[in-house]
């Protein structure tokens, strides 16, 4: 069959429907002897059965693995270099407790952005002084709770919140150990990386400040510099944006010295890509480990500075690839659409999740795969657009995929690669209650986040229930 003109020209038309993709899906998935697929050795089928749909199911040994390697290759690198490094899960990519037990049972940290995630991080067990904690709108209440419970890193973000944070740790009688987040003027882009004088976003202090505002942490009461960080983006591919940021930053470390201070730190964030379809080849973590370690130590001795101490913060790199968002099939429809080359066929599949568990591509056009993964099919394939339950237009889950042409009411459909920002985007919209997320691993299943039901929708409406004790 030729491919479809309606057909992104990334996406090329599978040799098999049926199969899950290398990279694309947790290593452990595979199809059983009766056609159904299989993750961390339980049936998508029998997981549908007990937990209904839609639900996220997480390989656990999946996101261990990932972490336990992110951590081993950062860590061989630096070694290499004479130095260590320290690598945080970015919890804002899907945090839970068991997620933090986890990552950090295979030797990560924690980064947090709000007190809500601190306070995740710490029912955990993570101990506090493995936690990071950025943002650039920490308010008064967060930073006083961080301060107070020992958080081990706060990178500042503004001179106001440096004043705040001087004023908070010194009245506490501790000394905080803060980094500098510095807009570097490098953007990645996921294939390219973009370096400017003046990057235009909110977040960190212009790289031209960064030395003034190091000699004011060293003036300041209850702050400890500690050195910088920055992140320059998402789901990046190579090591140009990285290297480029990282010979910047330091720069500014051979300007301020070290101030009799203990071995700065150097935290060039996360961003680590991951193949979200087939047309997406992630580079090996130690092939980036090593790629940015060879440029920090090259770039600290052109300065005669001693190689830092360097950390990372990957979120999407660790649970990304652990995520399959399993649907059910409700309705299929056969829109024509004129074309170029004449009318073409594009069938809408809908299913009964949508945007409010997968934002992705409403938010930013993310691309992903999708199989039919209660049974395998000899059909020949259709092109398909994967699309919600919504009142919106935009309520598409997957853009654009061939799916064998018997995809029918019923079938259970599978997206892979949802185990990062989709989870912690998820929404209400429309009174649907969110799913739970079960882990499953060596055969097993179990919730580890509860899904929403009824009664939990209709708590919150002061309508129903006058007061909550909240006045
Ligand atoms: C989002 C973010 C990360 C994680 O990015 P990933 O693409 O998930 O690896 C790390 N650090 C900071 C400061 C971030 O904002």
């Amino acid at each position: 069959m030729p491919a479809s003109p309606l057909a992104p020209a990334w996406l090329s038309e599978p040799s098999d429907a049926n199969a899950l993709a290398e990279g694309v899906w947790p290593a452990s998935a595979h199809r059983d002897e009766t056609g159904g697929a299989v993750v961390g050795g339980v049936s998508v089928r029998e997981v549908v059965a007990r937990f209904g749909t839609p639900l996220l199911v997480i390989d656990e040994d999946e996101v261990r693995g990932r972490a336990r390697r992110t951590v081993a290759a950062f860590s061989a690198a630096a070694a290499a270099r004479g130095t260590s490094a320290r690598v945080y899960y970015a919890g804002k990519a899907f945090l839970s407790t068991e997620i933090a037990r986890w990552v950090t049972a295979e030797g990560m940290r924690v980064d947090v952005c709000t007190q809500g995630e601190l306070e995740v991080a710490l029912a955990a067990g993570v101990p506090a002084e493995h936690l990071g904690f950025h943002g650039n709108n920490k308010s008064v209440a967060e930073l006083r709770r961080a301060v107070e419970t020992g958080v081990g890193t706060i990178v500042l973000d503004s001179e106001i919140e440096l004043e705040r944070l001087s004023r908070i740790a010194a009245d506490a009688g501790r000394t905080q150990a803060v980094l500098i987040r510095v807009n570097t003027g490098v953007h990645a882009e996921t294939h390219h990386f973009l370096a400017t004088a003046h990057e235009d976003q909110k977040f960190g202090f212009p790289l031209a400040e960064a030395a003034r505002i190091v000699e004011r942490i060293r003036r300041a009461p209850g702050l400890r510099f500690d050195g910088l960080h920055c992140h320059i983006g998402s789901q990046i591919f190579g090591t140009d944006g990285f290297r480029e940021s990282a010979a910047r930053l330091l720069e500014v470390l051979s300007i301020v010295g070290d101030g009799g201070e203990p071995a700065p730190i150097l935290n060039l964030g996360g961003g680590f890509g991951i193949a979200y379809t087939s047309a997406d080849e992630a580079t090996p973590i130690e092939q980036l480990a090593d790629g940015i370690l060879e440029v920090v130590a090259a770039e600290s001795a052109a300065r005669g500075i001693p190689v830092p101490v360097v950390a990372f913060e990957p979120g999407r790199s660790i649970v990304g690839t652990a995520g399959v968002t399993l649907y059910e099939v409700g309705t299929t429809k056969d829109v024509t659409v004129d074309t170029e080359t004449g009318p073409a066929v594009r069938r809408y599949v809908s299913v009964d999740g949508g945007m409010s568990d997968n934002a992705r591509h409403a938010l930013y056009g993310a691309d992903f795969s999708a199989r039919i993964a209660s049974r395998v099919s000899e059909a020949g394939t259709q092109l398909v657009r994967v699309v919600g339950k919504h009142c919106e237009s935009g309520d598409v889950v997957v853009d654009a995929e061939y799916l064998p042409d018997d995809v029918s009411p019923g079938d259970l459909l599978a997206v892979p690669v949802t185990g990062a920002y989709c989870q912690p985007l998820s929404s209400n919209y429309n009174h649907v209650p969110r799913p739970p997320v079960v882990a499953v691993r060596d055969g097993a299943a179990r919730v580890i986040v509860h899904g929403e039901t009824v009664t939990d929708l209709l708590a919150r409406d002061a309508g129903l229930h006058p007061s909550r004790g909240e006045e």
